[in-house]
Parts: structure tokens; sequence; C-alpha cells
């Protein structure tokens, strides 16, 4: 088995403080606070910053050391590179960490690669997911995505209906080629509530379509073999809380029809509690099974509630 450092490191992002609990790291020395440190003790020598999501670390003994959460391991249990890499890729779902196979080159070239009309300059005009945008995502408890996901914030976005107020938009691209094909936008109230409009989530109409389409929370670079997959842009990103990287498969239909990507040999699903959703959910996961892919489903366990409702019941 020959285990790649990028690709242990890159599905190890985001997930450190799993990762080195269940190596025996304790918990209680993970959080981003002075405290004991777990490799070579004192009182307030150590504190977990996590940054970027790679389990860094610093710890001021009489020599100030820092480093990742590989460096980390090696610090507390004094294991080699080798062998951190080997007990974090162990942890990483058991299953074979394979040779790195990098996103492909897009498997059909795209027929356009614009949004139509002026809904390209619109999209490119947008800034990241900044002020309402961020509260309403933070209240509902989701993950924020990288700036170079596809979600950004349009602050005084305009509904059909005259109503005016912020809103997120996603872009959805073709799952297989990439390209642009429409925008999904979810309109904010400035105190964070759902406007009253018929229809607060909205598709572009004309030209553009949502089938075989998918929004990229994390971009492609994020998605090495792993991939975590939810319908809404919501309940993808409350999955993103222990599962990165995302993306949102916009319905259930998209989602049943999720076709299997060459490089993501293990697919995490979370399923609406909907019977719609799960019926999805189960067709998704049974083409993945079937061609011999790592599949989970994650589903909520109470009834009327959805992934995200259910992960925020959880917090
Ligand atoms: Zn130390």
């Amino acid at each position: 088995m020959r285990v790649e450092f990028a690709e242990v490191k890159r599905a190890a992002n985001g997930n450190w403080r799993n990762i080195l609990t269940s190596l025996g790291v304790p918990a209680e020395s993970l959080i981003n606070r002075h405290g004991p440190c777990p490799g070579c003790g004192g009182t307030d020598r150590f504190r977990f910053d996590d940054k970027s999501g790679d389990g860094t670390y610093i710890c001021s003994q009489s020599d100030k050391v820092s480093g990742d959460g590989f460096t980390l391991l090696s610090h507390v249990f004094g294991w080699s590179v080798a062998e951190s890499l080997k007990q974090v890729s162990a942890q990483l779902g058991g299953f074979e960490v394979r040779e790195a196979r990098p996103m492909p080159a897009p498997i059909a070239k795209p027929k356009r690669d614009r949004l139509s009309g002026e809904w390209q300059e619109y999209w490119d005009a947008l800034g990241p997911i900044a002020g309402i945008g961020r509260d309403y995502l933070e209240s509902r408890l989701c993950a924020l995505p990288p700036r170079d996901g596809d979600l950004r914030y349009d602050p005084a976005a305009r509904h059909p209906s005259g109503h005016v107020g912020g809103c997120l938009v996603a872009l959805i691209t073709d799952i297989l080629t990439q390209a642009p094909i429409s925008l999904h936008r979810t309109w904010i109230n400035a105190d964070g509530t759902k406007p009253a409009v018929d229809k607060p989530r909205l598709l572009l109409g004309d030209s553009h379509r949502k089938s075989g389409g998918v929004v990229r929370l994390w971009p492609d670079d994020a998605v090495c073999w792993s991939l975590g997959l939810g319908e809404g842009v919501e309940t993808a990103l409350s999955l993103a809380h222990c599962f990165k990287p995302v993306w949102a498969a916009i319905d259930a239909g998209n989602l049943s029809q999720f076709p299997l990507l060459p490089y993501v040999e293990s697919l995490t699903i979370a399923a609406d509690y909907d019977p719609a959703g799960e019926k999805a959910a189960q067709a998704c996961a049974d083409r993945w099974l079937d061609d011999g892919r790592n599949v989970q489903i994650f589903k909520s366990a109470r009834e009327s509630q959805d992934a995200n409702d259910f992960i925020l019941e959880a917090h």
C-alpha cells in the first residue's frame, strides 16, 4: 500500500480533532486556549489553534515547537513522520489510501462556460459570504465554506416580487463538465429571517437548467478521494461540521442521479428525512456501492427534521 502524504493531509484537513482524539490525544487539550501540553506537560505551555484545519499547535517548552497535526503526533507519541502518516491514514475510514488521483480535466468539453446574459457578470461581481449572510448560516449552525467555494452573498438582491433583501447565491455547475449552468438564491431578511415572499429560494429561469448540476461548496481542488453530499446548501454545510469537503445536489432528482466520479472513493450522503430525500439518497448510494465505492448515509433520527435540523439538535 502506498500512502501519499499530500493526499492524507488533504483528507485529514478539518478532521484533526477527531483524528487526534481517536489516536489517544486527550480531547481537553485540543482547544484554542493555553493549557498543559499533551506531549511534554507543564501547565499552560500548549495551545491547539488548528489553523486552516491543519491540526496546528504551539508548545512553548524551553524550545518553542509548533507544527501541524502530523508533527503534533510526533510531539505527543514520539512517532516518526512515516508512523504518524500511517496512523492518520488508518483513521480516515480504515480504507486503503491509494496513490493521489487529482481532479481530472473535465470529462466532456462544456457547451458553454458562462452563465447566459448578465448573470455571469452578476456572479463575478459578488463578494464572499459576509454580514447577514454569514450570521444566517451561523445561526443555522452551518459550517462556512471556503472563499473559493461556489457560495456568495448579495446584500441587496431584488426578488421578482419586489422584495429587496440579502440573498445567498450559489453557483450551480455541471457535475461532470464543471460548466456554470445556473444560480440558486436564498433570500434572507436583515434580521436573519426568511422574507414573506412566495418562493424565498429561486433558481434562474429561462435557458438555465439545474439537472445534472451541483453546488461546489468546496472547490474541486479540495475533493480528492472523499466527498460529502446533501440536497440543500444548508444541509450540506451542516454535514461539513463533521465531514468535508461537501457539495449540494440542489434537489432529490439530482441526488438520486448523482454520477460516479472517477476520483472519489468514499461518498457520505446527508439524507433529507422526507421519503423523496431518503429514496434519492438510497438510489445514489446503491449505484456507488455497486461500483465498489464506500458509501455512508447520514440520516436524521427524528421525524420531520432534515440533517440540518438534526445537527442543530446535536449541537
Ligand atoms: Zn509540548
